[in-house]
């Protein structure tokens, strides 16, 4: 192992899987109760003055209301962008809790509930702020960035958050500075932001359960079986798969490159809740989700998020209903946290990443 990576324990992962596997799917519902909680959804919206904010890893009829209802479905960065932005009393985050705080760390005036609080994130969870506090206190001269898949006590820490659709550019800003950086929680992207960017950084070693997964040995396969198709991975997953692909990028990137190739077919490694948004962007062209099946081992999460898919019709309906789940953060902590929020906010700001109203 090499110096530069901090391994996560092990009893740390055996709790990720056990969250993972206990994660609660919502309950199937008829056409009519789905239709119904959506009109009761529709008015609860109106009344409160909220907006949805979703993630493209979420159900796809979320995706579908929250468009509907002057809402966004967006990546982690466009989702905190647009929640500070929002003229709403309240937001209501369909994604996973990270975005949640990160909302309410940005609009602290608003109310921020979330359907079910306790759809975590493998990376968050893998990232405790009191171990990568000591891991930071022993690399005094490094710059901290964490990717905004982690808790706001994290963040705390942090000297830049980032996500995956700035941060190739914001390491290379500080790269051009000559910061030593210190990268966590995501093992994978931080590899491939390395090699990109030429840095070598202090990596902390964490995990998402769902792009781990995906299998390169089998990737190789479906690709020979799929000669015509290109092949586009999210730069969470293994070195051996993203080796395998055509386009490499955040969701957005992803979305971007069936929406704009020319070409017919995609086989894509990231959750399958993005079909959604690709179907309606691209509705003639064919999705093929990569292997996350092997000979050897079984998919835990087989291509989508088991946190994410926490989120459902009824319990959004709830949430609106009797604004429970909401998210709290302590003032210190927040505005300790917001520093590095805003930092990337207003470098992506100027980037042009994302859009300012
Ligand atoms: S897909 Fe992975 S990174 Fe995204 S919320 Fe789920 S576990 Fe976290």
């Amino acid at each position: 192992m090499s110096t530069s990576q901090q391994q996560i324990p092990l009893q740390l992962v055996g709790r990720i899987n056990q969250l993972a596997a206990q994660a609660p799917l919502p309950s199937p519902l008829s056409a009519e109760d789905k239709q119904q909680l959506k009109e009761r959804i529709k008015l609860l919206l109106k009344q409160r003055n909220a907006q949805i904010v979703a993630h493209y890893y979420v159900d796809a009829e979320l995706q579908a209301l929250a468009e509907e209802t002057g809402g966004i479905v967006a990546d982690s960065l466009e989702m905190a962008n647009f929640g500070a932005q929002s003229n709403a009393d309240m937001l209501v985050v369909c994604g996973v809790r990270f975005m949640g705080e990160t909302a309410k760390m940005l609009s602290p005036e608003k109310v921020v509930l979330m359907p079910d609080l306790n759809a975590t994130c493998s990376l968050d969870v893998g990232c405790p702020a009191d171990e990568f506090a000591a891991f930071c206190a022993h690399h005094p001269d490094h710059t901290v960035v964490v990717y905004a898949n982690t808790s706001v006590e994290v963040k705390a820490i942090a000297d830049w958050v980032v996500t995956s659709g700035n941060a190739l550019q914001i390491v290379r800003h500080l790269k051009a500075q000559g910061e030593k950086i210190i990268w966590a929680p995501d093992q994978h992207l931080g590899h491939w932001i390395e090699k990109e960017t030429g840095i070598e950084m202090l990596r902390w070693m964490g995990h998402c359960i769902v792009h781990d997964e995906f299998k390169a040995f089998e990737l190789e396969q479906l690709k020979r079986e799929h000669p015509d198709a290109k092949v586009l991975v999210h730069p969470e997953s293994a070195e051996s798969v993203v080796a395998l692909a055509d386009v490499v990028g955040s969701t957005k990137v992803l979305i971007n490159a069936v929406q704009t190739l020319p070409d017919q077919k995609f086989i894509v490694a990231t959750d399958h809740g993005i079909f959604y948004k690709m179907r309606q962007l691209a509705p003639h062209k064919k999705l093929i989700v990569a292997p996350t099946d092997s000979k050897t081992t079984q998919c835990i999460s087989c291509a989508h998020c088991p946190w994410m898919a926490m989120n459902g019709l009824q319990n959004l309906a709830d949430v609106l209903e009797k604004c429970d789940q909401r998210i709290e953060i302590d003032e210190a902590i927040r505005v300790k946290a917001l520093r590095s929020v805003e930092r990337m906010l207003d470098f992506s700001r100027a980037q042009g990443l994302v859009k300012v109203k």
